[in-house]
């Protein structure tokens, strides 16, 4: 059953065959004994959510239970195992039915394929990002909170762009067009262009999706186009004029973002130093929580798919990713919006009495206690 696997995954696959033979012995079960609430138990086992029943004494206590991918891949391996008991009769007939219930075909015309569902697998969890508050980034602006010019820089250009960390150390000099009607004739407005090169020497890359060669003129052309606001242009002059000038004589590469001081003043800004930067920033402002820096990228995304109405082809081109079916993906369809309104009319419509009058007396006990 493991041969049309691949080498790496046929292993996964026997190591985990072998813990399910285990467990069969240690209960002392045969296959054809097993039930679908028997596998779902042994699942729950190798997930760490065993209820005692039985299916822990199997395991190495140390072992770690299992992250959700893992356990597809177990699922995927014990409903595999049984099926391929079905030749030989030894698996209940209703398991086998159990298991390939949730057989559907997906697609249309010649692209139409089975899709099965695991009733093992585990439930995938949601891909919604974290949502970034606006008390957040406010906090992050409060006076003596970002203490450098540079700083204040990454976290505008951060917020305002929803650039990857990358892409933003990554950036060079010759990469801003930060003039109306640059003469690399690509984009009319102020931008950036976000290439990808293995040489920067912060080992900083931005995720490229077309290799960049300059322009015959020399200009920067192609990679992804962001526009830059006018904060973002004038935090980076902010920054140029006050922290990279005075070390400009120690600058050997062709980077933007450089440490402004201390022994290594110069040197190109690894995409870690941005984390740590927003780590004690976060610090400063009292803020209880960690910021990463895609967190902006995902409020960026957010932000502009809600001001364009819901627009995922204008929001997939703005921020370079290959289809617009990856924004409604993580961001929803703008259904969603549609729903709160059809909500709020099904709630209002609904024939359940008013909560006013059995709320108002425990407000009022509220407000004297
Ligand atoms: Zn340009």
């Amino acid at each position: 059953m493991l041969t049309r696997y691949g080498t790496s995954t046929q292993e996964t696959y026997a190591y985990s065959l072998v813990d399910h033979l285990n467990w069969l012995h240690v209960n002392n079960r045969s296959p054809i004994s097993i039930t679908l609430d028997d596998l779902r138990r042994y699942m729950k086992g190798v997930t760490g959510q065993a209820d005692g029943i039985f299916g822990v004494a199997w395991r190495d206590p140390d072992k770690k239970p299992l992250g959700a991918s893992a356990a597809g891949n177990v699922a995927t391996m014990v409903k595999a195992y049984y099926l391929s008991l079905e030749a030989t009769g030894e698996v209940r007939p209703d398991l086998v039915k159990a298991l390939t219930a949730g057989r559907s075909f997906t697609g249309q015309g010649r692209s139409k394929r089975s899709v099965e569902s695991n009733p093992l697998a585990p439930r995938k969890g949601s891909r919604r990002p974290r949502f970034l508050p606006n008390e957040v980034v406010e906090a992050l602006f409060e006076p003596g909170v970002l203490t450098m010019a540079r700083d204040v820089m990454i976290v505008t250009w951060l917020h305002d762009s929803g650039l990857r960390v990358g892409g933003l150390c990554g950036l060079r000099f010759c990469d801003l067009h930060l003039t109306r009607h640059h003469p690399c004739g690509q984009r009319a407005d102020p931008h950036v262009h976000v290439v990808g090169r293995d040489d920067n020497p912060n080992g900083a890359r931005a995720k490229s999706y077309v290799a960049a060669e300059p322009s015959k003129d020399g200009y920067t052309v192609d990679g992804v186009i962001r526009a830059v606001s006018d904060d973002m242009i004038s935090t980076f002059y902010a920054y140029l004029l006050d922290e990279f000038h005075p070390v400009q004589h120690l600058v050997d590469h062709e980077q933007i973002l450089v440490h402004p001081a201390g022994a290594t003043a110069g040197a190109a800004l690894h995409t870690d130093g941005v984390r740590k930067m927003l780590g004690r920033a976060c610090r400063r402002a009292g803020l209880d929580i960690r910021v990463l820096p895609h967190a902006f990228r995902h409020k960026a995304a957010a932000g502009l798919y809600a001001e364009s109405d819901f627009n995922p082809d204008l929001v997939a081109q703005e921020f370079g990713w290959a289809s617009p079916s990856m924004v409604t993906e993580v961001y929803g369809k703008s259904a969603n919006r549609e729903a709160m309104k059809h909500l709020q009319r099904a709630w209002n419509a609904t024939a359940r009495p008013p909560t006013e009058p059995y709320l108002a007396p425990s407000r009022a006990g509220e407000a004297n206690s």
